[in-house]
């Protein structure tokens, strides 16, 4: 396995109290595996992610327990630079807005070009070339020349392409895309993340799909992985997901996309709102919301319950979640 998380504890310290943020998320990837991990923001998605990346904010964020393990070494145990090396090199990652990540003031070809002289030890003239060839690869138009334009120069949905085309320079083994067509209106929405999945496949690269929208990544996904108030409550290849949800909080994630052949349908809206981490409900933490909820639900929490070899929910009446198909 390429990259396997266990039992990963991230807390914050707030004003409130301590925010566990991530409560003892597990989960893995193989190499040419796309893993989507949905939720509401605060779920506590992005803050796995930047734990896998390394790049947690300290403080006031802190890895209180779990195993990193990425081809086979615990990351968690590396020592600054060697950690350093791996995140450069063997890992990449897409955020949402290319704006800020890329750097304002430099063309796109000199910080594509800079990945291969720092890394690959190219000559200038070499990296150049190299960076036509990445921006070719992920189709920009008049590659050769826009190499030479700013970040502000081009459309969000082109800028998307040069992130991507950044975290694919250096060839790594996994990419961790945290909301990469979010700010994207919906046509481009699906370009970027065809762009993406084409890539994946040829490159055999491990991606971590980070969303909050279900309907994005349905196409690509191997796997899903959905997370609420710091947990995973349900994991599951992608069309036993769409099969039948096996809890009620994938369900009516399910259930809030529109469906394009069920034209003028009334969109279903989960209730309420996620819980504020500091004081998350006892039993299970979604009770509040849930339209199965009952009182064993208030009081005992549920574990990840395994519904077959591959498949796991944590909820106590996942069996009735799986077959009531109609609410
Ligand atoms: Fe709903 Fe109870 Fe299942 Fe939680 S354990 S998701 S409250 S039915
Ligand atoms: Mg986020």
């Amino acid at each position: 396995m390429l990259l396997d998380v266990r039992d990963l504890r991230v807390e914050f310290r707030t004003r409130d109290g301590v925010a566990r943020a991530v409560d003892g998320v597990g989960f893995g990837v193989d190499a040419g595996e796309t893993l989507a991990v949905l939720g509401e923001s605060g779920s506590g998605k992005s803050v796995t992610a930047q734990a896998v990346m390394g790049i947690l904010d300290t403080p006031p964020a802190r890895i209180t327990g779990g195993r990193i393990l990425f081809q086979g070494r615990d990351l968690l145990t590396l020592k600054g630079e060697e950690r350093r090396r791996i995140r450069g090199a063997a890992m990449a990652m897409i955020f949402q807005d290319a704006l800020s990540a890329l750097n304002p003031v430099m063309t796109v070809g000199d910080q594509l070009g800079e990945m291969f002289v720092v890394h690959r030890g190219m000559s200038r003239k070499d990296a150049r070339a190299r960076a036509v060839e990445l921006m070719e690869r992920v189709r920009i138009p008049a590659a050769a020349q826009r190499v030479r334009d700013y970040p502000h120069q081009f459309s969000g949905g082109m800028r998307q392409r040069i992130m991507i085309a950044m975290a694919l320079a250096l060839e790594p083994a996994l990419i961790i895309a945290d909301e990469p067509t979010t700010a994207l209106d919906v046509t481009v929405q699906a370009q970027v993340m065809d762009l993406l999945a084409e890539l994946q496949s040829e490159y055999r690269m491990g991606l971590i799909l980070i969303t909050h929208d279900l309907g994005v990544v349905a196409d690509v996904a191997d796997r899903i992985a959905v997370m609420y108030a710091g947990r995973i409550v349900e994991s599951a290849p992608v069309r036993d997901i769409y099969k039948a949800p096996a809890h009620p909080y994938t369900r009516g994630l399910l259930d809030s996309i529109p469906r394009l052949d069920q034209k003028g349908q009334q969109l279903y809206a989960i209730q309420g709102l996620p819980p504020n981490l500091t004081h998350v409900p006892p039993g299970c933490s979604f009770h509040p919301r849930c339209p199965l909820a009952r009182d064993v639900c208030r009081t005992d929490e549920p574990p990840l319950y395994q519904v077959d070899e591959d498949r796991g929910s944590a909820c106590h009446f996942w069996r009735e979640c799986l077959h009531d198909r109609d609410h």
